[in-house]
């Protein structure tokens, strides 16, 4: 069914709006078919495939949509663009993002904001960020798939609002050398696709050992995670987080759940209420730990060694303002420099002990919270944790609490409304769990009061224990 929508929904995109018009697409080239190195792995010949524009590449500039970056082309391809180009892709695009993936509407990026090919009364919707251009290149048939990053929902939230598919993978399985870095600690490269098959081959062949990043998985522990987690697809245990369950959560969301879970239970899975306390202060730990990352990451931009350098003769102090600072001071939009800002503060001496330890701290919690509910273990962990009475093999939510809003509705949003909507997302990042969001249809009840041009889906999260992707996946396939 879903399949059939999407079919549906290429064909009306082309009809009414020219993809062109939501900048979704940053840079093009046009000749950029490759040849399979490695014949036996040649499964992705002839893909078209978009990369998000914070995922470096050598023919083409990489940006991460900040002014700081224009300019700049790197020497050498991320580790997960030479996969993609071995197996025979082709790399045509680069996506547009929020400036450094900082943002959950793709609004930020330097060049111009990204726009849903869905509108609710003629007005446009959010296409969800930041990975918003690669989102919209899927969901328009622009490419065939699509790589982002997702650092505490990035993949999976403009999946959601796109209707398509977005897979975040357990933290250290996919390279990020070659990533530009917004909080290394969380940052994970994920895959957007129009279904779970697709999705899942795009994973296989990214899921490799790479030396060049010193948080990749080993072999050994890549070996012991075959079938971890469980992967069968009929009498599963799956679990629903009571805290969840907010006031924010809106009418349409809501039934989606319900009904998906009531399908589940049908096909003969097991659903079991759990609890995860920590998760009320997941989003507050994420806000400290994502911009205190930040600030240190980004201060190599100094307009020195990479991209855009204030112009003016070189180093003459502009209101006594040192090069590096006049060139900070131009490159970042405002969002970067409130995480800047923010992140810096959480570090500094009067600060640290009471938001940066304390936000580790939650984090701890949070994943303490995954491994209680989850029956398989952590492979990354010695000895088994106290497990709960009731263990889970998956957790289904969903994975935004609302619909995806009106560009004209954010422009009243403030910004902690804004990263509210990230509750969902957060505590799977923060634990570096694998999670997916797979587009299921809204129940009839919400379709019949809806604009034909809106979109039809709600984004349906499973997230698994460490280590359990492939059981995500499988199990993802069923939602669909
Ligand atoms: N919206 C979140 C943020 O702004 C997540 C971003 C991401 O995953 N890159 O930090």
């Amino acid at each position: 069914a879903l399949l059939l929508s999407l079919r549906r929904f290429n064909h009306h995109v082309s009809a009414q709006k020219q993809p062109t018009g939501l900048n979704a697409i940053v840079h093009q080239t046009r000749d950029a078919s490759s040849a399979a190195t490695n014949p036996s792995a040649s499964s992705l010949v002839g893909k078209t495939i978009a990369v998000k524009d914070n995922i470096v590449t050598a023919s083409q500039p990489t940006t991460a949509a900040s002014k700081v970056l224009s300019g700049f082309t790197s020497p050498f391809d991320a580790t997960v663009v030479k996969l993609l180009q071995d197996a025979g892709a082709s790399i045509g695009s680069k996506a547009s993002l929020d400036e450094f993936g900082m943002g959950s509407h793709s609004q930020t990026a330097f060049n111009s904001p990204v726009v849903s090919p869905f509108s609710r009364n003629g007005e446009p919707l959010s296409p969800g960020g930041s990975s918003g251009g690669s989102a919209v290149a899927v969901a328009t048939g622009e490419a065939w798939a699509a790589l982002g990053t997702d650092t505490g929902g990035s993949v999976r939230l403009p999946a959601a609002y796109c209707g398509v598919v977005g897979f975040k993978p357990s933290y250290g399985l996919l390279s990020r050398w070659g990533v530009i870095q917004y909080a290394n600690s969380l940052d994970t490269v994920g895959v957007l696709a129009g279904n779970v098959v697709d999705a899942a081959k795009l994973f296989g062949v990214l899921n490799v050992y790479d030396k060049n990043d010193p948080t990749s998985v080993s072999d050994a522990v890549r070996q012991r995670l075959t079938g971890h987690g469980g992967s069968k697809r009929k009498g599963l245990r799956i679990g629903v987080p009571d805290e969840y369950n907010i006031e924010e959560l809106t009418a349409p969301v809501r039934r989606a759940w319900k009904g998906t879970l009531s399908r589940l239970q049908k096909a003969g899975h097991t659903i079991l209420p759990v609890s995860l306390p920590a998760t009320r202060q997941a989003l507050s730990a994420y806000y400290v730990l994502a911009p205190a990352e930040a600030s240190s990451n980004l201060a190599k931009y100094d307009g020195i060694r990479y991209g855009n350098r204030t112009s003016g003769p070189d180093a003459l102090p502009k209101e006594d303002l040192p090069l590096y600072a006049q060139t900070r001071g131009e490159g970042f939009g405002d969002e970067v420099r409130r995480r800047i800002l923010l992140g810096a503060y959480a570090l500094s001496s009067e600060a640290i002990d009471n938001y940066f330890i304390q936000a580790q701290k939650v984090r701890r919690l949070v994943q303490q919270d995954f491994d209680r509910v989850f029956a398989a273990q952590n492979p990354l962990l010695d000895s088994a944790e106290g497990h709960a009475n009731d263990v889970v093999d998956f957790l289904i939510t969903p994975t935004a609490p609302r619909l995806p809003p009106t560009l004209a509705e954010l422009k009243r949003q403030t910004t902690v409304e804004g990263y509210m909507l990230d509750v969902f997302t957060v505590p799977a990042s923060l634990a570096g769990l694998p999670a997916l969001s797979v587009p299921v249809p809204l129940p009839e009840k919400a379709r019949k009061d809806m604009d034909a041009d809106d979109v039809q889906s709600v984004g349906m999260q499973v997230i698994g224990q460490y280590g359990s992707d492939e059981g995500v996946l499988e199990l993802g396939r069923t939602l669909e």
